[in-house]
């Protein structure tokens, strides 16, 4: 997890390519059930109920009206549109083509201004570095093979002083009772399959990924799930299964 980074390239259409830092299995995953993502019960229900605790979140230490947000792993535009209302000028990058498409027609449908990009992190990061006051890429590191180079590219997009979020599920016995066979298999609030336990990060992990990267950790805080609610909140100590980590570039 922590090895070296993949080199990344992209061809001049920004398919990916096997060199690309993208696990075809998983985006495929994605390509499957893109049509269901704005159904509120559907698969995606978790990440509508997370939206505006994770929303809030990010408002809250980085006001966003007025900022130049990039969501990476946007996916159908659930946390684009959420900062997109809130005033934010938001980007929204995927390598999936059906998200995507469903994030553009959402928006549309909802009048608001997100510009969505089928492109690597990486890629983007070369034409793009230095424009982002925010860069999010929440619920999505633990579907690539090399997180740490998703995470280096976060602090390339970022001016000096920018924000950073990063959310994904930690490793351990209780995350994957709770992630893969409570909510996949018990709960049956995520397909079978959308979880790949070896992909789950600790904490420790990416702290290290944000650290290495040039970016300093700000805070860490749990995205804890109460099942008798069914909603979620956030948790100053509890990182045990989901977890979000907040990242400053430091100034010039
Ligand atoms: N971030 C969104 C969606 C999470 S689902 C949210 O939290 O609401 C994970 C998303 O990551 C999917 O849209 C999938 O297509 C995307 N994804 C998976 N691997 C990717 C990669 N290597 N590069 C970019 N996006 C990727």
């Amino acid at each position: 997890m922590l090895g070296p980074r993949k080199l990344t390239v992209s061809n001049s259409m920004n398919e990916p390519k096997n060199t690309d830092n993208v696990d075809p299995h998983e985006l495929e995953k994605f390509e499957q059930i893109a049509e269901h993502w704005w159904d509120q019960n559907g698969e995606f229900k978790p990440l509508h109920q997370m939206n505006p605790i994770r929303a809030n979140f990010i408002d809250e230490r980085s006001p966003v009206a007025g900022l130049k947000v990039l969501d990476i792993g946007c996916g159908g535009g659930i946390l684009c549109e959420a900062l997109a209302q809130r005033g934010a000028k938001v980007t929204g990058i995927d390598l999936g083509e059906a998200p995507l498409q469903v994030a553009k027609t959402h928006a549309d449908q909802q009048s608001l201004n997100i510009l969505y990009k089928k492109i690597s992190a990486e890629a983007f990061a070369q034409q793009h570095a230095g424009e982002f006051d925010i860069v999010t890429c929440l619920e999505m590191l633990e579907h690539v093979p090399e997180p740490a180079s998703i995470v280096q590219a976060c602090n390339q997009l970022l001016k000096p002083g920018g924000h950073g979020y990063f959310s994904t599920l930690n490793r351990n016995p209780k995350s994957w009772a709770m992630a893969v066979v409570g909510a996949e298999y018990v709960l049956g609030l995520l397909p079978k399959g959308t979880h790949d336990y070896q992909k789950f990060i600790k904490p420790s992990e990416l702290g290290a990924m944000v650290r290495r990267a040039g970016l300093q950790t700000q805070q860490l805080a749990g995205i804890t799930y109460n099942p008798i609610m069914q909603s979620f909140s956030i948790s100053a100590d509890d990182v045990s299964v989901n977890y979000i980590l907040h990242a400053q570039k430091p100034n010039l």
